[in-house]
């Protein structure tokens, strides 16, 4: 029934789709009483589940636009109905609680939170979040060996995973923590994945990010130009999304690099916005890092009293996050500020303070660089394997569009084949019909359409051979129009043309279906009876004869009378001697007065057959 995938959903926690859920059911035929009850309570908790999802909205959308305090405040409302949340919806709360309790210096709460969430994330797109808040946390508590472990995992996560957002973030972390760990080579190269990744996937907040992240590197890599560049994109990206933390955060970057680079002025305009930005964020950490940069102008400006208050303040907040290269680097500097303000006693305890922490810092940084070593060893591996899977999948690609291509080629040869193979066919038979038309032609006698002289007695020839083998008789007449001469001298040629087509005329429709008949001379006409004795002829021709003279088909109308020879075949004749016969024959029907029918052979034929 259609109602059971919906319900499984509302109940997995997902409520968004509550309403289809209703009316899925209200159309099933089963809806019962029972159902009715389960319908009103699933309604109520989709109801709450939305309320839920609105609020941990609201707090996602303070958390990157207003102070710690607010979105702490949003979260703490919540907190007591997340037993109505989903365990996505419990995940992306647990890590937006992280993020504050991170930014209000409690880096620790944080952590332990995030690793509760880590031992089982509800999707991949929370487990990959968790893992790069979660290294960024350790990196910042200088927990070396957990962030880099962290950062491997999350790393790991990358290819199977396609949220752009949670990828561009864990890259950035990479790049934060490889900065910090001596690698700001490593760290530019990852910063600048996050920002091709955050570009091409138009995530602006995940661009100021991975700027403020590229900026550091090259900091840490001694680039300042590059550095100061990413620092004011960052800042003009970061002010664009709305995100004041890490607007500030960045302006203390650059405010700290602008020092190094001695531009004094710039640095300490620069300290004022970012750090009163710091201040109205509420994030405690960023404000004591600015602070601590700020002491470092102020010793540089020779303000070395501002200084020195400045650092006694906020040594101890960094001393509390365990950040010993700053701690380290603060003593120093109180202890020149002892000796330049004559209190040498002081700059000497000051000195060993130093010492002793420096000291404290170097075993951290070289248990660091193994974490380091270990982790990028893995690291390494698998950019190796990835590289791999990723030239394995190009190949296949690769190998897919060749077989495609190959594909297209072969149905374009088969298409131009049958192409070609058509056009051939259609030229043969357009020859075949040329030559057949030739070959009529070549057959044919062009003003009356009978047959000519070759193939008239071509064609007799054949018919003869014919008829001695079935030993049938064949009869071949001569026919040859009387005083046709003054005919054309009365009337002219044209005349004399169309007179000739009148009587092919009149010889066809007598004799075509039963004779072959051709223009073997002027005006001498053949025609050839197979099958048909002489008698037969001679009695088929005197019907003729009448016909010619009712069809008058001289000039005007005239009467127009023709000579026949006539010749049937014997045995052993050839054409040739048949057609000398019937010549004869014609010849003596002229002699004897035209208009008349001579049969060869015949002794009586002086006189004509009437
Ligand atoms: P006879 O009764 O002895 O056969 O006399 P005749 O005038 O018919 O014969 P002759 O052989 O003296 O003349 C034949 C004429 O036929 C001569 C020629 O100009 C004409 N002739 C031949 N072929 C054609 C043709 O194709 N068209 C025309 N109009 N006249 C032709
Ligand atoms: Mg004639
Ligand atoms: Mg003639």
């Amino acid at each position: 029934m259609r109602g059971e995938p919906a319900f499984a959903r509302s109940c997995s926690g997902n409520f968004a789709s509550a309403s289809v859920f209703l009316v899925a059911l209200s159309r099933s035929r089963c809806v019962g009483g029972p159902l009715v009850l389960l319908l009103a309570l699933v309604s109520t908790m989709a109801h709450a589940d939305a309320d839920f999802q609105r609020d941990l909205e609201r707090a996602k959308a303070l958390n990157v636009g207003a102070s710690v305090a607010d979105t702490r405040e949003i979260l703490d409302a919540l907190a007591p109905r997340l037993d109505q949340a989903s365990p996505e919806q419990h995940g992306e709360y647990v890590i937006l609680r992280a993020r504050n309790l991170v930014l209000s210096g409690n880096g620790d709460e944080a952590a332990r939170l995030l690793d509760a969430l880590l031992e089982d994330p509800p999707t991949p797109a929370i487990a990959i979040r968790a893992h790069s808040l979660a290294a960024n946390i350790a990196m910042i508590g200088r927990r070396w060996e957990r962030a880099f472990e962290l950062l491997a995992k999350g790393l790991a996560l990358e290819p199977d995973f396609g949220d752009p957002a949670g990828v561009t973030d864990l890259l950035s972390v990479a790049a934060y923590i490889h900065a910090q760990a001596g690698q700001p080579q490593r760290a530019i190269e990852y910063a600048r994945r996050s920002i091709a990744l955050a570009e091409r996937s138009g995530l602006s907040r995940s661009r100021c990010v991975a700027l403020h992240r590229a900026a550091y590197a090259f900091k840490r890599a001694g680039e300042y130009a590059s550095a100061e560049d990413h620092y004011r994109r960052a800042v003009a990206e970061c002010v664009r999304v709305g995100d004041p933390v890490l607007k500030a955060t960045a302006q203390s970057g650059l405010a700290d690099l602008l020092r190094r680079e001695g531009r004094l002025d710039d640095a300490d305009a620069l300290f004022s916005v970012a750090i009163a930005g710091l201040e109205a964020s509420g994030y405690a950490l960023g404000l004591a890092e600015a602070r601590f940069f700020e002491s470092q102008l102020r010793f540089a400006q020779g303000r070395y009293a501002e200084a020195e208050r400045n650092l006694l303040d906020v040594l101890p907040r960094l001393s509390e996050q365990a950040h010993l290269d700053y701690l380290a680097e603060g003593q120093e500097m109180l202890a020149k500020i002892a000796i330049r303000l004559g209190r040498s006693a002081e700059a000497a305890e000051r000195l060993a303070e130093a010492l002793a922490t420096r000291e404290r810092h170097l075993d951290r940084e070289r248990a660091m660089h193994l974490a380091f070593l270990g982790v990028e060893f893995d690291l390494q591996l698998k950019e190796q394997e990835l590289a791999l899977l990723r030239e394995q999948a190009r190949v296949a690609g690769l190998e897919r569009e060749a077989q495609r291509q190959q594909l297209h080629q072969q149905i374009l040869i088969g298409v131009l084949a049958v192409l070609v193979a058509m056009g051939l066919a259609l030229l043969l038979v357009q020859a075949r019909r040329e030559r057949r038309r030739l070959v009529a032609q070549a057959r044919q006698d062009g003003l009356t359409g009978l047959d000519n002289h070759t193939w008239f007695f071509e064609r007799t020839g054949r018919d003869l051979a014919d008829a001695a083998r079935m030993g049938r008789p064949l009869t071949l007449v001569l026919a040859d129009i009387d005083h046709f001469k003054q005919v054309n001298d009365q009337h002219g040629h044209p005349a004399g043309d169309a007179v000739l087509r009148r009587v092919s005329r009149e010889l066809v429709a007598a004799f075509g279906d039963r004779a072959h008949l051709g223009r073997v001379g002027g005006e001498e006409f053949a025609i050839a009876f197979l099958g048909v004795s002489a008698d037969e002829t001679v009695v088929l021709l005197q019907r003729f004869r009448r016909r010619l003279e009712e069809a008058r088909p001289g000039p005007d109308g005239s009467v127009l009378t023709m000579s026949y020879g006539l010749a049937s075949r014997r045995p052993g004749v050839t054409v040739d001697m048949l057609r000398a016969r019937a010549d004869d024959a014609l010849y003596r029907a002229k002699r004897g007065g035209r208009d008349r029918l001579v049969v060869a052979d015949d002794p009586l034929a002086e006189a004509p057959v009437t």
